[in-house]
């Protein structure tokens, strides 16, 4: 299995793709990773289906087969809702939610041709984290398919025990938000390896002798922490990389192997109980999430103009007329095809390929589901 792994073949159910979700604080290096991952699983003959959904990167360095900003313009959002750029980006991510089905069914779609799927998120790791939007997209994904949480670190930041200590806890908050198997990569090791990091989280009194060069409140506070801390560092798998360079990707593979045995034995039962026995009352929360986000972009909403008038573009929106991929027109005939690389990614749009259009389609119709808060 380590082989298989190593080589960055899927050791779950077949034909079950794996999600791994990429999180991280801004300019951790989540994009470099997801480039990086995409190349090498191209290079193993197993090509990802790839996912942005960060409406804000200018240059995205992979071919991405769903990206939001093909859907979503969040400079668009941003005049139209009345918006500076932290609430443009929330709210974009919002909007593409509320779609997110759609993202599913393309994802099932590709299911044999694809073991991976690779998902970059919004640089400002909050913006997922802290949404509705964020726990609507992880909870779709890790309900259907095997799903890893994969938290990029940069180390060469996080040399500062006190820093290192911030970065953990955010993790750690992470872990017990999204209940999915965890992988730290600790990112940028062509810079510093991470072998300090993994002695301060082995070895307490390391750690202390760090923190002793600091004499604040904040190290006293952080060495309290870091007692807490304790149990989750001697659960978490930890890897160091390079997206850069391309370093310990070997290893990385081993650790998703990993966690995703353990999304089989522990999470998958888990879902499938709460799905057979909550049925109702989990529907009932995703209710409740949505109507989460209508609460969060009513607000917005308000700032700006009424909603437009038009709503007969609803019998414009089709249920798949929304979200845009690439390469669609081809995936018929991709499904199975193992050996389909970065360029057979077509970056014509499919049927829905008026972008403009359609993206105007999708901002009247979330502007006539969410109406302005003083509108109602
Ligand atoms: P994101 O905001 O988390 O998506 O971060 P990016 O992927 O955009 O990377 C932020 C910066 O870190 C860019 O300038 C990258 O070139 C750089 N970077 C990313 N990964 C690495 C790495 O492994 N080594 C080095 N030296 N730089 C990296
Ligand atoms: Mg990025």
């Amino acid at each position: 299995m380590a082989a298989a792994a190593a080589s960055g073949e899927a050791s779950s159910v077949p034909g079950s793709p794996v999600c791994l979700l990429v999180l991280g604080m801004a300019g951790s290096g989540k994009t470099a990773l997801v480039q990086r991952l995409t190349a090498h699983l191209h290079g193993k003959g197993c090509p990802p289906y790839v996912i942005n959904l960060d409406p804000a990167v200018r240059e995205l360095p992979f071919p991405a087969n769903i990206d939001i900003r093909d859907t979503v313009k969040y400079k668009e959002v941003m005049k139209q809702y009345g918006l500076g750029p932290n609430g443009g980006i929330v709210t974009s991510l919002n909007l593409f939610a509320t779609r997110f089905d759609q993202v599913m069914k393309f994802i099932e779609k590709r299911q044999a041709a694809s073991q991976y799927v690779l998902i970059d998120t919004p640089g400002q790791i909050e913006v997922f984290t802290w949404s509705a939007s964020g726990t609507i997209i992880t909870e779709a994904l890790a309900s259907s398919f095997p799903s890893v949480v994969v938290y990029v670190m940069d180390t060469s930041r996080s040399t500062n025990p006190v820093t290192f200590m911030s970065n953990m806890l955010y993790a750690c908050s992470i872990l017990y938000k999204t209940k999915l198997p965890f992988i730290v990569a600790m990112n940028k090791t062509d810079i510093i390896d991470h072998s300090f990091a993994v002695e301060w989280m082995q070895d307490f009194e390391a750690f202390q002798d760090a923190l002793n060069q600091e004499a604040t409140y904040v190290s006293n506070l952080t060495r309290s922490m870091s007692l807490v801390l304790d149990e989750f560092y001697n659960s978490l798998k930890v890897v160091g990389v390079s997206a850069v360079q391309g370093t310990g990707l070997d290893e990385f593979f081993e650790h998703v192997s990993k966690a995703v045995d353990e999304y089989e034995r522990e999470y998958r039962p888990e879902y499938e109980r709460l799905r057979k026995k909550l049925g109702r009352v989990r529907s009932q929360q995703q209710q409740e999430q949505l109507e989460r986000l209508q609460h969060d972009m009513s607000p917005a909403a308000g700032e700006s103009h009424p909603p437009r008038s038009g709503s007969s573009v609803e019998s414009l929106l089709g249920p798949s007329a929304l979200i845009l991929t690439r390469g669609a027109l081809g995936e018929e005939e991709q499904e199975g095809d193992q050996d389909s690389d970065t360029d057979d990614i077509n970056h014509q749009v499919t049927e829905e390929s008026h972008e403009g259009p359609a993206f105007q389609n999708f901002l009247q119709e979330a502007r006539r589901r969410y109406p302005a808060r003083s509108s109602q």
